[in-house]
């Protein structure tokens, strides 16, 4: 309500206006000014909305980018039940989902990355609102990856390809000196290794973010990348000369060629075991003494499998499959290509006179199996997949399983208590 004012104040006030309605800048009394009382603010009844999308609705996304939305107000709720990538088969890509402090800014991270040159929904449900509890309209847009990739200055690691993935020449380190567009034709996520074929452009390869630099240094200088995770894959060696036979890293990611076939291979009867089987000509001297010395302490080694020949491979790894499913038989054989065997430097052993080793519960338990454990390494022998590494090797604990290194390679590996494939990719063997 209005201040009330006494009439005979009103009449006085009007009459000086009267009396000096002709005088310009006429004097006058401020009138005062009166103070409304608080209102209470109106109940919050609007929903929040989104006041800004990055990247907007049908804009190109880099596969690896985040989705960052911008609220019109402080909301809550936001988490990965609520805010969805949705890829085009309409399976929700596994994403993180951040709320800023505050409540304005949510973050969305895919995990490993989006198909090259895919279209996916990003949705926003009604589980988002606001502090006075109003949900969100249900909100949902499309973002597509291009057929581009961008590759700022610096040294990458990836494989080099050519017209196909035949044509895959290996892991190589690869230097970009100014920023390179190429254009991709798939994408391939190896466990936290995201991995990018490209197929045009200057750069061609699987592409391994996260080695990165900005700094223009040599091949010899780059660092090593990771070691990949155990996928199921088929690509090159980065050593397959038949030289190379101790330092070609063999695992479910990387093969030698099918027609990869030592010409040197001997018969083990030469190294004082059983025969019928075959080793190269380069292990049979290390090979021969380690017999001989297992032998003097009582260890009496037999040859249970050597060299298998691709096709070879092929027919172990079936039987596998055959007696335990694809799944188990991929833990306890290669695929074919994959094989140490196939090098001509492995050796399956067993006791002489013993069953297969796999049938024992601990081969290496057996006097042979302890003996191989404690002494294989001096005379150029590794256990290539031992107990508890499975994570690291690939495969299970094969205390059987010995590859041919050489003494010096032997011992390096024993005394860096690695697992050869670590051991080999470390110094660089699995890149080209
Ligand atoms: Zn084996």
């Amino acid at each position: 309500m209005r201040a009330h004012r006494r009439p005979r104040q009103r009449i006085a006030a009007a009459l000086i206006v009267l009396v000096l309605g002709g005088v310009a800048c006429a004097p006058t009394t401020p009138t005062p000014v009166p103070t409304p009382s608080p209102t209470p603010a109106p109940p919050d009844l609007a929903p929040p909305t989104i006041a800004s999308r990055d990247p907007l609705p049908n804009a190109e996304i880099d596969p690896r980018a985040t989705v960052r939305v911008i609220f019109s107000e402080p909301v809550s709720g936001v988490d990965g039940s609520s805010f969805q990538v949705v890829d085009p088969s309409g399976g929700v890509v596994d994403a993180t989902v951040t709320l800023a402090p505050g409540g304005l800014t949510a973050t969305l991270v895919p995990s490993g990355g989006l198909t090259i040159g895919s279209t996916f929904d990003v949705r926003l449900t009604d589980a988002v609102h606001d502090l006075a509890g109003n949900p969100l309209a249900a909100e949902s847009w499309q973002l597509s990856t291009g057929g581009e990739v961008r590759f700022a200055a610096g040294t990458y690691d990836g494989f080099k390809f050519g017209a196909s993935e035949s044509d895959l020449t290996g892991f190589t380190r690869a230097m970009v000196a100014e920023p390179t567009t190429a254009t991709a034709s798939a994408y391939l996520v190896l466990g936290a290794h995201g991995y990018l074929v490209i197929d045009s452009g200057t750069l061609a390869g699987y592409w391994v973010p996260g080695t990165r630099s900005g700094d223009a240094i040599g091949d010899a200088a780059a660092p090593i990348p990771a070691l990949p995770t155990c996928a199921y894959l088929d690509l090159p060696a980065g050593r397959t000369a038949y030289g190379d036979w101790s330092s070609s890293v063999l695992d479910t990611v990387f093969d030698i060629p099918r027609g990869y076939a030592p010409k040197d291979l001997t018969d083990t009867k030469k190294a004082g075991l059983n025969a019928g089987y075959f080793v190269r000509a380069v292990a049979l001297p290390d090979l021969t003494e380690m017999v001989a010395a297992a032998k003097a302490d009582g260890a009496r080694l037999a040859v249970e499998s050597a060299y298998r020949s691709y096709v070879g491979q092929v027919l172990t790894f079936n039987g596998w499959v055959s007696q335990v499913g694809y799944k188990a038989a991929l833990l306890t054989s290669a695929r074919p290509g994959h094989s140490e065997h196939q090098l001509g430097t492995a050796i399956d052993f067993l006791s002489v006179g013993g069953a297969s080793p796999w049938t024992y519960p601990d081969w290496a338990t057996t006097r042979e199996g302890a003996w191989l454990a404690a002494n294989a390494w001096r005379f150029g022998w590794v256990m290539s997949y031992p107990n508890g590494k499975t994570a690291l090797t690939c495969y299970r604990y094969e205390p059987w399983h010995y590859r041919y290194v050489g003494r010096q390679q032997a011992a390096a590996i024993h005394a860096a208590g690695l697992t050869p494939r670590e051991w080999l990719w470390e110094q660089g063997f699995g890149v080209r």
